[in-house]
C-alpha cells in the first residue's frame, strides 16, 4: 500500500518505521529536517511538503501536536491533494469537536476518515504493540484497521467520528485519577508507618488494586520496574498528561457534564506542572507528598 505519514516525532516516528517494515511504501513529511532523515534511515521515502507525499496514496496516516495544526494540514494540504477514496487516519490527540469537523469536511470531499488516538507511548510506538481507538463509519473502520494492525495490537471500533477521541480522553483522565489516588493511598500508608513493599502486597491483591499500582507503580523499587525507577524519566511525561486532562475538561463541558474528581485531577497536574515537572513522568505526582 502507498501511505503518507505526516509528524514523525517521537512517536510517528517508530509508527511510520512499523508501516516501513511491513513492505508499505510510506512517504513521510515532518517540518523537522531531523525527524524527516530519521523517517528516511527506517526506510521512509522524504517529501518536501504534505501534498506532495500524499499524491496517488491509498491512505494517509498523521501524528501531529494538537487539533489546531490537525485542521490546517488536512484542510490545507490532504483534502484535494490526496485521490479521493483514500482513508484518512488522524491518530493525534486532539479536541472531540475539531475530529467531527475535519471528518465532515473529509466525508464531504469523498474521503473516509477515522481519528484514530493510541493508548501506548514512545516504547509501544516503536515496538508495533500501541492500542488504537478509532472514531468513523465501518466502512472507515475497515480500512484503517489493514493499516493500523501493523502498528498495534489492538484496533477497537469506538463508534462515530469523534468517539476515537472520546474513548481516549475519558481513558485518561481516569488514569490520571488512581495515578493521583494511587500515590496519595502510598504516601499516606508511608505516613503511617507501613512499608511500602508490603502495603503492594497486600493493596495489589486487595479491592485497592488498579494498573497505577500494578503496572506503573509510583514508588521506586516496588512492583514492576516502571519510570520511578529511573528516576521519573521516560514514560508519559507530565506535560501530555495535562494536555488530555484540558481536553477532557473542554469535552465535558460541551457535554453539560461537571467531572468533580477529574477537574481536581487537572487542577493538581497544573500545579506540577508549573513547578517545572513537565518533562518528568506523570507518576512523579507522588514527590508532592513527600
Ligand atoms: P512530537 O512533538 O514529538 O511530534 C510531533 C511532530 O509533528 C514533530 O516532529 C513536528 O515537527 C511535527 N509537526 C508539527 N507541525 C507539523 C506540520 N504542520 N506538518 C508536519 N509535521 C508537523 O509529539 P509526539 O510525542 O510524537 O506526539 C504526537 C501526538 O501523539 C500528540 O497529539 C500527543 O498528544 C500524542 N500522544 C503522545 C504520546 C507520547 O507518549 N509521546 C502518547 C500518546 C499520544
Amino acid at each position: 500500500m502507498k501511505i503518507a505519514f505526516i509528524g514523525l516525532g517521537n512517536m510517528g516516528g517508530g509508527m511510520a518505521a512499523n508501516l516501513a517494515k511491513a513492505g508499505h511504501d510510506v512517504r513521510a513529511f515532518d517540518l523537522s529536517e531531523a525527524a524527516l532523515t530519521a523517517a528516511e534511515a527506517k526506510g521512509c521515502a522524504p517529501f518536501t511538503s504534505a501534498s506532495e507525499a500524499c499524491a496517488g496514496v491509498d491512505a494517509v496516516v498523521s501524528m501531529l501536536p494538537n487539533g489546531g495544526i490537525v485542521k490546517a494540514v488536512y484542510t490545507n494540504d490532504v483534502i484535494g491533494q490526496a485521490p479521493a477514496g483514500a482513508v484518512l487516519i488522524d491518530c493525534s490527540t486532539i479536541d472531540v469537536a475539531t475530529a467531527r469537523d475535519v471528518s465532515a469536511a473529509a466525508a464531504e470531499a469523498g474521503y473516509p476518515m477515522v481519528d484514530a488516538p493510541v493508548s501506548g507511548g514512545i516504547a509501544a510506538a516503536d515496538a508495533g504493540t500501541l492500542t488504537f481507538m478509532v472514531g468513523g463509519t465501518q466502512e472507515g473502520f475497515t480500512r484503517a484497521e489493514e493499516v493500523l494492525k501493523h502498528m498495534g495490537k489492538a484496533v477497537i471500533h469506538a463508534g462515530d467520528a469523534g468517539n476515537g477521541q472520546a474513548a481516549k480522553i475519558c481513558n485518561n483522565m481516569l488514569l490520571a485519577i488512581h495515578m493521583i489516588g494511587t500515590a496519595e493511598a502510598f504516601a499516606m500508608a508511608q505516613k503511617l508507618g507501613l512499608d511500602p513493599q508490603t502495603f503492594y502486597d497486600i493493596s495489589s491483591v486487595s479491592s485497592g488494586q488498579c494498573w497505577s499500582m500494578t503496572s506503573y507503580c509510583p514508588v521506586p523499587g516496588v512492583g514492576p520496574t516502571t519510570p520511578a525507577d529511573n528516576g521519573y524519566q521516560g514514560g508519559f511525561a507530565t506535560a501530555l498528561m495535562l494536555k488530555d486532562l484540558k481536553l477532557a475538561m473542554e469535552a465535558a463541558e460541551t457535554a453539560g457534564m461537571e467531572p468533580r474528581i477529574g477537574a481536581t485531577a487537572k487542577a493538581l497536574y497544573e500545579t506540577f506542572d508549573a513547578a517545572g515537572n513537565g518533562g518528568r513522568d506523570f507518576s512523579a505526582i507522588i514527590t508532592e507528598y513527600d
